[in-house]
């Protein structure tokens, strides 16, 4: 489908009778590559019309000059659009979206916080008018997905808690900010600049990507020696900053994902650059009651993002099949000390789907599983000396990210600064009945539905009051109340989550 729309009448009337869902992608117009690579990622995620916008929104000009200068090349981006992947091309004019004395549009305010740092402080305004515009055409277009470029980051944090705010059924996707081959980002202002400017800003970013690679080797950077490097080279800086990225905040010593973000004015050219800063890779802590489905869970995700899966339980077990096999007199701490400081567990991959636990060189994966273990692993599992072992042996495989651990306790206390965190959980009703139907397949007729309810509300409550690193809903967690869904559709809400917050620019390919 190859189609135009200028009229607001028009497309509401074409809305009316479409069936399909949309990826909406608005733009301000003068496709580049950046563009392209939105509508073609769209166009291959899905079966959804592609509807991109034309419209160069002056409410987000701070400046009419700047609105005035903005380069506009309709008939060319119709071109690229259709030739990107694009079904439906909307192209309003301004008296359209902002028709006078019409008191149905809402003009938003931008979220004070996100837009009081970076490009807020000196375009004032500039965010209320693109959230303005946004609200204005997702009213319109009823989207079920927004595709936006991670290159306006800023941007794209304020449309996130834009879209949550007014509980818009709509989802966020991005993409990692496109370059040219000297490094310079794509940009619509790009076409506005000297050879001479050109080279100002490829010095710009590349010293922002040299300083990512600095950062991922030093874990730290030097802020003040970069601005003198730029400023050597005569370039005028708005703002270089180092920000938590998030909040947008100034970075703190515990945030792990991070930006350097910059604004220069090449002539009369604003241009923004940023580059995210990571510790480590992303950490997902699933933790949940027993039977809420948490391992089945965490594999699946592991495996969906190349992520480690570290299987807290397993390193227990393992632990519990050493000092059986040592013979260990658990509860006479010189000894359990003794055999603690000399042990190691190891997680393999042996295939994309299978792991082996490894401790003190012994492979364990299969015989951990026996009654024996599962008869005295709960029991190993609550002393203090063990647990604070197991805990510091966690954090170490978790040391440079990367992986999705699932437990009791990862969230509030192996990782507190996983940067996803799910309390997943079901009824009682759900579990037994998941259990019920797991004895039934097995043939095991020993114990009814009654009896199995009571005795997960006995473990619940076992689990929740202990003493040691109880199960609680971590702080920042999100709860997935599992009941109704199948295991496909709660991993798929898990990727969507971690999709929605870590940057696509830094997942792991
Ligand atoms: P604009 O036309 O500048 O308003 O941009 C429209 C969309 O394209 C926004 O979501 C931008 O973030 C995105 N975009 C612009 N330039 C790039 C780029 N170089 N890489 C990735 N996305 C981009």
């Amino acid at each position: 489908m190859n189609k135009i729309i200028r009229k607001i009448e028009e497309l509401e009337e074409w809305r009316r009778h479409l069936k399909s869902d949309i990826n909406f992608i608005p733009t301000m117009g003068n496709l580049h590559y950046g563009h392209q690579k939105l509508i073609s990622t769209a166009k291959s995620s899905n079966c959804n019309i592609n509807l991109v916008s034309i419209f160069v929104n002056p409410l987000q000009f701070d400046s009419k000059k700047d609105l005035k200068s903005y380069p506009k090349t309709v008939d060319k981006d119709i071109e690229i659009a259709f030739s990107t992947g694009t079904d439906v091309i909307f192209i309003p004019n301004t008296i359209d979206i902002y028709p006078p004395n019409n008191k149905s549009i809402s003009y938003l305010k931008a979220s004070k916080e996100l837009s009081s740092a970076l490009c807020g402080i000196t375009r004032k305004g500039h965010f209320d008018g693109v959230c303005t515009v946004i609200y204005r055409l997702l009213k319109l277009i009823q989207p079920k997905n927004l595709y936006l470029g991670e290159k306006d980051w800023q941007q794209l944090l304020i449309l996130k808690n834009l879209v949550s705010e007014k509980k818009l059924n709509i989802n966020i996707l991005s993409i990692p900010t496109q370059r040219d081959s000297d490094g310079i980002p794509f940009s619509s202002r790009n076409n506005l600049l000297s050879k001479n400017e050109k080279t100002i800003v490829k010095f710009f970013s590349n010293e922002l990507v040299h300083s990512q690679k600095v950062f991922k080797k030093d874990k730290k950077i030097e802020l003040n020696q970069i601005i003198k490097k730029l400023q050597s080279k005569n370039i005028s800086i708005e703002y270089l900053e180092h920000l938590n990225a998030y909040s947008l905040k100034k970075v703190q010593k515990e945030d792990n994902i991070s930006i350097l973000a910059g604004a220069i004015k090449c002539g009369k050219t604003r241009l923004i650059d940023h580059v995210f800063l990571m510790k480590r890779n992303p950490i997902i802590a699933i933790d949940g009651p027993a039977g809420s489905g948490k391992s089945t869970i965490t594999k699946l995700i592991a495996k969906k993002l190349k992520f480690l899966y570290l299987d807290t339980g397993a390193m227990y077990r393992a632990l519990s099949w050493l000092l059986i096999k040592e013979k260990i007199d658990y509860n006479e701490k010189s000894e359990l000390n003794k055999i603690l400081s000399n042990v190691s567990i190891i997680f393999k991959t042996n295939s994309i789907s299978h792991q082996d636990v490894f401790i003190n060189k012994f492979c364990v994966t299969e015989e951990i599983r026996s009654q024996k273990i599962s008869s005295i692993v709960s029991k190993i599992s609550s002393i203090k000396e063990i647990r604070d072992f197991l805990v510091k042996e966690q954090r170490k495989i978790g040391e440079s990210g990367g992986l999705v651990a699932e437990g009791r306790d990862i969230g509030s206390t192996v990782f507190p600064d996983a940067e996803i965190k799910i309390y997943l959980t079901a009824s009682i009703e759900e579990r037994a009945k998941r259990r019920k139907s797991e004895l039934d397949i097995r043939g095991s007729k020993e114990i009814d539905f009654n009896q199995l309810k009571e005795l997960i509300r006995k473990r619940d409550l076992d689990d929740s009051t202990r003493e040691i690193s109880p199960l609680t809903k971590a702080k920042g967690a999100i709860e997935l109340i599992t009941d109704g869904y199948s295991i496909n559709e709660v991993v798929e809400k898990i990727i969507n989550i971690y999709n929605f917050k870590i940057p696509k620019e830094i997942q792991i390919e």
